[in-house]
């Protein structure tokens, strides 16, 4: 929280002495208006996805025919499987349940948050909360919260046209054109508003109706597999209506017979298939959540494990975002800077002897300007609560006193706040001696900010910084120490020497400037030069070794910057983007090329500088058009074209706007690059996932089908009764496909060059692995129903030895599912526990219900010997020994 006195005096609030609603009155308005949003469609109930459970018409038909069963006096039978069928739709709710949850919990974790004045202090709080004569401080980039009217603006224009189909922004000012309205952008400026009306009451509850009907859409993988699902159903149900038919001809009865085509069709259909792969990309998003990345669309899971190229910002991604001055340039003047992060002490050094900053004029001139052109705010953190416990502060780690230090606003703006502090130029100094009228605010396409104040003497003066190369060029004079001089061409020379030297050593350097405009125009131009101010902003130490798995992985990372080309190369060089004989292409040399010559250089380039927004979505384009998936960063309010034309669009949750986050498809919680590849890895395993599940699935549906299919083609009995059909499904289906969709990942998913977009889920050879071991699971479960049949004469051990080898064979199978390179006896196999004991429960039923006598005359199984459970485990295991020989020859 930070103190509103400073922003008052930030906004000049001479014109408004409103200080907003203390916490109490906010209370009781909330208690009187309710919550400021607007009404939901309503959420899946839990009787609905219970029904959803039994909407499939086989599993209906299946219960009408138990029941009729039930009737006919199979009562045991009819109610077992009445049980099987309810434990099924149980599993199935209690996933899709916990999906629902866990995707409503997502967007909770993403809802918009916004900054108000309560109790004279600025907090961020949920936009839900605000309520009606909340003062709410709204910047470029924020979704505005709430209907209302500003009582101050710099430079505010706000993007209507959700409202009103106009594309041009507006300008507000508080007499002609004081509203503003709920869900429209914020598009430039900074602006004080008295909130109005919330929730259904604003101009957007008017029209929320007609928003309601967006639907979250299945994802492209979702959408394959659904029609891969209905096609495999229709085949399944030929199949059985085929067996059903054969069986009636060959003299079975009519019941029976349609009892276990219909048990058939249940347990072969693949109808868990599409709601597996949302349970499991669900998943993967919780885990992704930990790794700090929350995906806002389901797509995006898919798409991450493909893409091949990476645009990352500079500021705060790769690099810390913290910010620290350490040197400064005048007129004959190069002062270092010492300190660490944002605590505001240090030193002024001149060649290594400490000076008083403020007895040099041009430096002095320099840190007013950093500290007046300015909008960030300094605070320390209260440490007072842990430090009233009175127990050391090793046992509590706390932070050190660089890290009590705090910036509310730009990092960049921070440090320069914070160097101002460090020569005793604070706020309440700063403010006595200037007085802010006007600003212009900064804007990432024109690389610098103004503002205009009044001094003590009562002149009017403008402060301008910025990226020196732009601000140098607004330039005609030159502040020294012994009074201002013409800036001529060779003075203008060596500063853009001074500033790439300052940029080689991976600073980021702003100019500083000034005028006074007494007799001069407003408009930022004809300033005198003061300074230059160099700060160092670290990369991050998670992005080393984050870049290194991103090129071992076969992806592209590429740094796309508004700051200087030499910082920009500085750092990419020390990150490992940029290597000796990359291209880089500034923001002008953009604009130079046209689409087709940039798609020919996009190979080549590691690193854009001093770009503009509009250039990154020439980039992106550029990729695209060389077929390339591209994930790309953003974080200002220009960003979001950018964002949505990505294939995967990424936001910044910290330093993000709301229009950014919105039209992303994901969020990094932390800002961090590290955490964009480690969804991408996330990403890769979740395809691996299901991949592994659906190999699974398939394989065994194919083999349970087979055995009967054949088993009537060859004109013997059925080898399996409808319980037996059901609880084979039950055991094998149910919960170990699930837990392989969790496998944790056995390879180095970031070895492999990124999948190809357009690759099938069957590609590589899958789908001949599937057929193959589907065909390998029925003719081991007929061989051993036919011999068992013929050395023992009796239906139901062979039937008995046919249910125990397909349940054997599809649990040994599974994990085999688990790669797709090595063999069973090279897989880690208990490092999944859920499969494990997935795998258990199951071993655990098959047995009872062929050993335990009372379930033995409901699943009509016969006690196999040692002997014959030999025979079938040393056959289940046959395959995977197999082909393990056939592997290493
Ligand atoms: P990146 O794109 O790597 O994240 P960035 O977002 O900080 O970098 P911009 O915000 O577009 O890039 O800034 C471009 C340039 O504008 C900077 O190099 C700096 O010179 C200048 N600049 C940045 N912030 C401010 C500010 N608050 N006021 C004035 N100038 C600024």
């Amino acid at each position: 929280m930070f103190s509103f006195n400073s922003i008052k005096a930030k906004f000049n609030t001479d014109r408004s002495s409103y200080e907003g609603l203390t916490e109490k009155e906010a209370k009781q308005r909330l208690e009187k208006y309710g919550f400021n949003t607007l009404k939901e469609k309503a959420k899946i109930s839990k009787i609905k996805i219970i029904a959803d459970q039994f909407k499939d018409i086989l599993t209906i038909i299946l219960l009408i025919s138990t029941v009729i069963s039930l009737i006919m006096g199979d009562t045991v039978e009819a109610i077992t499987i009445i049980i099987i069928v309810f434990i099924n739709a149980t599993l199935g709710f209690i996933q899709e349940y916990r999906t629902e949850k866990s995707m409503e919990a997502l967007k909770k974790l993403s809802a918009p948050h916004a900054r108000v004045v309560r109790d004279g202090k600025i907090t961020n709080i949920p936009a839900s909360n605000i309520v009606p004569d909340d003062l709410i401080i709204l910047e470029a980039g924020d979704k505005i919260p709430a209907d209302g009217k500003v009582i101050e603006v710099a430079s505010f224009y706000v993007d209507e046209s959700l409202l009103t189909g106009e594309s041009i922004s507006v300008e507000k000012n508080i007499s002609s054109c004081p509203n503003v309205y709920m869900g429209t952008i914020v598009m430039q400026g900074r602006a004080k508003v008295i909130v109005k009306s919330t929730g259904m009451n604003t101009e957007m509850g008017k029209i929320a109706n007609m928003l309601q009907g967006i639907t979250e859409e299945a994802t492209p993988l979702q959408k394959r597999l659904e029609e891969l699902g209905k096609f495999i159903a229709y085949l399944c149900l030929g199949i059985c209506i085929f067996i059903t038919l054969i069986g009636i001809i060959r003299g079975e009865p009519i019941f029976d017979m349609l009892l276990v085509g219909i048990s058939l069709a249940v347990a072969a259909i693949p109808e868990s298939l599409t709601a597996t792969i949302t349970i499991c990309l669900a998943l993967g998003v919780q885990r992704m959540l930990k790794r700090n990345a929350l995906i806002r669309k389901l797509s995006a899971v898919e798409t991450l494990g493909c893409s091949s190229v990476v645009c990352s910002d500079k500021t705060g991604t790769l690099t810390e975002n913290k910010m620290t001055v350490t040197k400064m340039y005048t007129y004959n003047n190069l002062i270092n800077v010492t300190g660490n992060g944002f605590n505001p002490s240090g030193k002024f050094l001149n060649n290594n002897i400490q000076i008083n900053p403020l007895d040099i004029e041009s430096i002095k001139l320099s840190l007013e300007i950093s500290g007046v052109c300015n909008n960030s705010e300094l605070s320390k953190k209260d440490i007072s609560n842990i430090k009233k416990k009175g127990i050391a502060s090793k046992i509590y780690n706390l932070p050190s006193i660089s890290e009590l230090w705090t910036i509310e606003g730009d990092p960049t703006e921070g440090a320069l706040l914070v160097v101002a502090h460090k020569a005793g130029l604070n706020n309440n100094v700063l403010s006595k001696k200037y007085r802010r009228i006007d600003e212009i605010p900064f804007d990432s396409n024109r690389k610098c900010m103004s503002v205009i104040c009044s001094d003590t003497k009562g002149s009017k003066l403008m402060f301008t910084k910025g990226a020196p190369d732009i601000v140098i060029n607004k330039c005609t004079k030159m502040y020294t120490d012994r009074g201002i001089i013409e800036l001529t061409s060779n003075i203008k020379r060596d500063i853009i020497k001074i500033n790439e030297n300052l940029a080689s050593e991976a600073l980021r350097v702003l100019c500083v400037a000034y005028k006074e405009l007494s007799s001069s125009s407003s408009k930022e131009e004809d300033l005198v030069f003061v300074g230059l101010i160099g700060m160092i902003d670290p990369p991050r130490q998670e992005a080393f070794i984050a870049i290194k798995k991103c090129i071992l992985a076969g992806i592209k990372p590429v740094m796309i910057t508004g700051d200087h080309k030499i910082t920009a190369i500085a750092i990419a060089k020390q990150l490992g983007i940029y290597k000796d004989g990359d291209k880089v292409l500034t923001g002008i040399e953009l604009d130079k090329i046209d689409e087709k010559q940039l798609q020919k250089l996009v190979k080549d380039v590691s690193v854009y500088s001093r770009v503009s927004p509009r250039h990154k979505l020439m980039i992106i384009k550029a990729f695209k058009k060389n077929n390339h998936i591209v994930a790309m960063t953003g974080d200002g309010v220009n960003d979001a074209p950018a964002i949505k034309e990505a294939d995967i669009g990424v936001a910044m949750g910290i330093s993000g706007t709301d229009v950014t986050k919105e039209a992303s498809s994901m969020i990094l919680l932390d800002d961090n690059f590290a955490t964009l590849i480690a969804a991408i890895e996330e990403g890769r395993i979740i395809y691996k996932n299901i991949r592994k599940f659906i190999r699974y699935l398939l394989s065994c549906n194919i083999g349970e089908v087979l055995t009967m299919f054949v088993g009537i083609l060859l004109g013997m009995p059925l080898p399996l009764i409808p319980i037996q059909i059901l609880s084979v499904n039950l055991l094998t289906d149910g919960l170990p496909a699930i837990a392989l969709g969790i496998d944790p990942s056995i390879e180095n998913e970031m070895k492999n060059k990124p999948r190809k977009s357009k690759e099938g889920i069957f590609s590589q050879g899958l789908l001949w692995l599937i057929v193959f071991r589907g065909i390998v699971i029925g003719f081991t479960t007929l061989l051993v129903f036919g011999s068992f049949l013929k050395a023992t004469g009796n239906l139901d051990i062979a039937r008995t030895g046919a249910y125990l080898t397909l349940v054997l064979t599809q649990l040994i199978h599974v994990f085999e599912c688990k790669s797709e390179k090595l063999s069973l006896f090279q897989i880690p196999i208990f490092n999944n526990k859920p499969l494990i004991l997935a795998v258990l429960c199951s071993l655990l039923v098959v047995i009872s219900t062929i050993y335990i006598p009372f379930l033995q005359t409901i699943f009509k199984t016969a006690p196999l010997t040692i002997n014959q459970v030999g025979i079938i485990l040393l056959l289940s295991l046959a395959t995977p020994i197999m082909s393990t020989i056939m592997r290493k020859s």
